[in-house]
């Protein structure tokens, strides 16, 4: 096998070996790494038997046979192509934090362990989180031998169920409430990566940014591809619907479709928060960003999606003829949850249900894969509005509930933060 290819910043920067890009994060300008060239897919990757098993064949050339078997082992857990109509699901939230930021989460903790172990080095992750990937981060980064983790998120700033998440007890993980708003927290953070007084606890990211994160959510694309035509015929055309803020989902179907995945086509569905659905349709202008509004969808609630940097440096206009778009908003996205369910008995969280009416505005969803992104259970309230029934919490997410909890509250204050984090240390 030849040569992984190095991995070259989207601002310009050298290109680095893909353990420098993954325990990096962001590289040296601002930009985010991307490979320098895209490996083709080895014939014969169909035939694998789950998602784990395509991580050798897909990513050994990209990042290295030792890095490919560190995703294998993350992704432990299954992801079903369920048939809805004459179209399907993939479901992505079957990990322990019943979201899809589990695949990448896990994926990222397993390399960075590897890559520090090899390199005689250990690491802080720091985190600011609203809510869903805090809780994949801290749960995939427990208990690991060289990577701690701190998290800060909004003491009053987080739903019920995502606090029961980011508080319980884990090794090697500490949860910090502050007193301040979620741009607090990500101030804090910001701040304590340009401290030189904290540059000995080797801090690091595990954002949706990272390389390590993105690639291998490529498996999922050519693992429901592969699925969909065993129910649909091998030459099957399928289009698969993303429900996207930050676009890294997007970016990696797009990636596998570099790499060989032929016969599909992407749909970008969003909700209020449309800057990229908005570029695309020529109203809104490469990096004129909008700020970000509420919806019910609130994982996609982004508006200056950080992956469009990268999407713009491999596709640059192409992109406008390469991907569908629609915007749905919150009656919308309510009124599909209330008649997915009366029709078929499928319970949708806010986001699949983005990704259900986008597909079936244009009519039917023969061919089309939703990529369902969370479990309905994890936004209760959401479900309750929309369909009026409660969602049964999977034994994942109840187990949250009774496990003991441990958080430390923080002043929104740098001083507070570095201090917290130098005494324990
Ligand atoms: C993060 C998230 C998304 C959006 O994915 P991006 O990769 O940021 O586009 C969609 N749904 C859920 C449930 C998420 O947590």
């Amino acid at each position: 096998m030849s040569e992984p290819p190095r991995y070259r910043g989207t601002r310009g920067e050298a290109p680095v070996s893909f353990e420098r890009a993954l325990l990096a994060g962001q590289a040296p300008a601002g930009g985010l790494y991307l490979p320098e060239h895209l490996p083709r897919l080895p014939a014969g990757w169909q035939a694998a038997g789950s998602v784990s098993e395509l991580a050798e064949p897909a990513l050994a050339p990209l990042m290295g046979k030792e890095n490919a078997e560190a995703v294998a082992r993350a992704l432990n857990f299954e992801i079903p192509l369920v048939p809805l109509g004459s179209g399907a699901l993939l479901e992505l939230f079957h990990g322990p934090t019943v979201a899809f930021k589990d695949v990448g989460a896990r994926s990222l903790a397993r390399l960075m362990e590897g890559a520090l172990k090899r390199t005689e080095q250990r690491a802080l992750v720091l985190v600011a989180t609203s809510g869903d990937t805090g809780g994949a981060v801290a749960d995939a980064f427990a208990g690991l031998e060289r990577v701690e983790v701190a998290l800060l998120y909004p003491a009053d700033g987080v739903s019920g169920v995502q606090e029961e998440q980011l508080t319980a007890e884990r090794a090697g993980v500490r949860a910090f409430a502050v007193e301040g708003t979620f741009d607090d927290c990500q101030r804090l953070v910001k701040g304590a990566f340009l401290d030189p007084d904290l540059r000995t606890l080797g801090l690091t990211s595990a954002n949706s940014i990272n390389i390590g994160r993105l690639l291998p959510q490529m498996l999922y694309y050519l693992w429901g591809a592969a699925q969909a035509r065993k129910e649909w015929g091998s030459g099957a055309s399928i289009r698969f619907v993303v429900p996207s803020g930050n676009l890294g989902n997007l970016t990696a179907g797009l990636l596998a479709r570099e790499m060989g995945l032929d016969g599909v086509t992407f749909m970008a569905a969003h909700n209020r928060n449309d800057y990229f659905a908005r570029y695309l349709s020529s109203e809104a202008r490469e990096f004129d960003f909008d700020a970000s509004v509420p919806t019910l969808s609130n994982a996609m609630d982004v508006g200056a999606p950080s992956n469009f940097e990268r999407l713009y440096s491999l596709f640059g206009e192409r992109l406008k003829g390469a991907v569908e778009h629609a915007v749905v908003d919150d009656a919308s996205t309510l009124a599909r949850m209330r008649r997915v369910y009366e029709e078929h008995g499928y319970l949708a969280c806010p986001h699949t249900a983005v990704g259900l009416e986008a597909a079936l505005r244009a009519g039917t969803l023969r061919g089309s894969v939703v990529l369902a992104t969370a479990h309905p259970a994890k936004f209760p309230e959401v479900v309750k509005r929309g369909v009026g029934v409660e969602a049964p919490a999977p034994p994942t997410l109840a187990a949250f509930a009774e496990a003991p909890k441990r958080v430390e509250r923080l002043a929104a204050e740098p001083a507070a933060l570095k201090e917290a984090l130098l005494i324990a240390h």
